[in-house]
């Protein structure tokens, strides 16, 4: 067996990995988010009509969002997941249309009238009606015989859904540990523990931080929640639609239980996928942890508030500019797009307005730039000084830390040879660091780097110099803010200098990419 690295390495998105045996398996087909968007209209490094079948981990964008484009491009084999990727899949793929078609719309309109080429979507509804015939729904536990390889899905408890992988061929066997959730996740329980394995892919997403314990969590929510209801502003929470926004409104439905939350406090799920989503997860509620298992049984939602509105129409959203306070939880989850903007931009410039991060951040997004605390910055063509409280609460992430990942890896008895993915470089290397000290093996692959698993030899890869382009003019862009916001007394002779020999810099990479 062979195995190549086709996304996913050296940050979190973009989950993509070719598994060849007599026949050729995709493990994930996710989407480029931030630094490396770009990379989702390249075409695939490899014949997507010589792909069997996609092994698909979980719902999540950043690992499915590149199947229709692949149908697009060719692919005519199955698609093997559980049962409530499928469904969330198809809300999620189908919102990502109407969001690129509408995109697409606005941009050759521009293109239209400035003479350039038209673009086209990165797909439609048909592929995604393709798709939702080829998916083939698969039970956790069971090992599903497809003669060259065996697989199994193993609950992964990082969303509804989510599965590690185990895949045996050849004599080898390697698994994947797909995004894996905390090690008593509130919504999904524990992760699957794995014993056995020559090669394992392992997630590195917090591989050098550790979360706040549930209580502390609880008890950093619950200060900012009161702040805001003394002073009568407003929260926003940017959150992943899938599960994290489901964990939010239960963590307030337990506030308010608590009477810390008033019963008329309104509070908003804004997302036209929000309802479709969460009746979803009520649905598969038996796949929840016992904890949440323990309202269905008594015939209480835990998803439900009485003063949470679910709000679906742009008209609705825009109406909700105007209330005074209040919380409103809006996609997407790192401020790359969605209803969060328009919130942000008319919110984020004033003082009363807390935002709270649920969920990982990755380089090169919106959400990053205003978690590190970037004070100017640029929302839908507007630029905005960045005047709210901003508030990290990693330990309601959907993501083990790095206590958890070690626990996980240390579930194997067999000595494995670790494969890091799916982490920034920094975290990649912490983990690396401390299993190498507890005696284990480790790989940190490059992107394209292919590894034969039966001889365990290593083939390069080659970087991709378009990454770095697109890296470099965000790092400009956010010095350019930080110098902006920090000009206050007129500057020394010496930076004005150093700011003219830029700008002469500037103009000539913009003739050299003229030309
Ligand atoms: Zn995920
Ligand atoms: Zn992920």
């Amino acid at each position: 067996m062979k195995l190549t690295f086709l996304g996913a390495v050296g940050e979190v998105t973009g989950s993509n990995y070719l598994l060849e045996n007599d026949r050729k398996y995709l493990i994930d087909c996710g989407i480029f988010q931030g630094k490396s968007e770009t990379e989702n209209f390249n075409p695939f490094p490899f014949d997507p009509s010589q792909i069997s079948a996609i092994f698909l981990t979980h719902a999540h964008l950043d690992h499915s969002g590149r199947i229709p484009k692949l149908i697009k491009d060719g692919f005519k084999g199955k698609i093997y997941s559980v049962l409530p990727t499928i469904e969330l899949c198809e809300v999620l793929w189908m919102d990502t249309v109407k969001l690129m078609k509408e995109e697409v719309e606005r941009i050759n309109r521009k293109n239209q009238r400035s003479g350039k080429p038209l673009i086209e979507p990165l797909y439609t509804e048909k592929e995604v009606e393709i798709a939702m015939k080829i998916f083939e729904p698969v039970p956790y536990d069971e090992i599903i015989d497809l003669k060259d390889i065996k697989v199994r899905f193993r609950d992964s408890a990082h969303i509804l859904g989510s599965s590690s992988l185990e895949i045996w061929g050849n004599n080898t066997k390697i698994v994947f540990s797909g995004d894996l959730g905390q090690w008593e996740s509130v919504m999904e329980g524990t992760p699957a523990l794995i014993e056995q394995a020559d090669y394992v892919v392992i997630e590195s997403t917090y591989g050098d931080r550790l979360h706040k314990s549930l209580e502390e969590t609880r008890e950093e929510f619950r200060k900012v929640i009161e702040e805001v209801i003394k002073e009568k502003g407003k929260i926003l929470i940017p959150s992943f639609v899938v599960d994290r926004a489901q964990r939010i409104i239960y963590e307030l439905m337990l506030l308010e239980k608590r009477c810390i939350i008033p019963r008329n406090f309104p509070i908003f799920f804004d997302s036209p996928m929000g309802k479709k989503i969460t009746e979803i997860y009520k649905k598969y509620s038996s796949l929840l942890s016992q904890e949440l298992q323990k309202y269905f049984l008594e015939l209480e939602d835990p998803f439900s508030l009485p003063n949470l509105n679910y709000i679906s129409s742009v008209e609705e959203s825009k109406s909700i500019n105007n209330i005074e306070t209040g919380i409103i939880i809006a996609g997407s989850g790192m401020c790359t797009g969605g209803r969060i903007l328009h919130h942000i931009k008319h919110n984020i410039w004033k003082e009363n307005t807390h935002m709270i991060f649920v969920g990982y951040q990755a380089q090169g997004t919106l959400g990053r730039s205003i978690v590190d605390r970037v004070k100017r910055i640029h929302v839908m063509g507007e630029e905005l000084t960045v005047n709210a409280k901003i508030h990290t609460i990693n330990g309601f992430s959907a993501h083990g830390d790095q206590r958890d990942l070690l626990s996980w890896a240390e579930s194997f008895q067999t000595n494995p040879l670790f494969i890091i993915t799916h982490g920034e470089p920094k975290s990649a290397e912490a983990l690396s660091f401390l299993l190498k000290s507890r005696g284990y093996e480790t790989l940190m692959p490059s992107l394209g780097q292919s590894i034969d698993l039966n001889k365990k030899e290593i083939y390069p890869g080659k970087e991709s110099p378009k990454n770095e382009w697109q890296e470099l003019i965000k790092d400009l862009e956010n010095h350019i803010s930080l110098i902006k916001s920090q000009l206050i007394s007129p500057p020394s002779k010496e930076s004005l200098d150093l700011l003219k020999a830029t700008l002469i810099l500037l103009r000539n990479i913009k003739e050299i990419t003229d030309d």
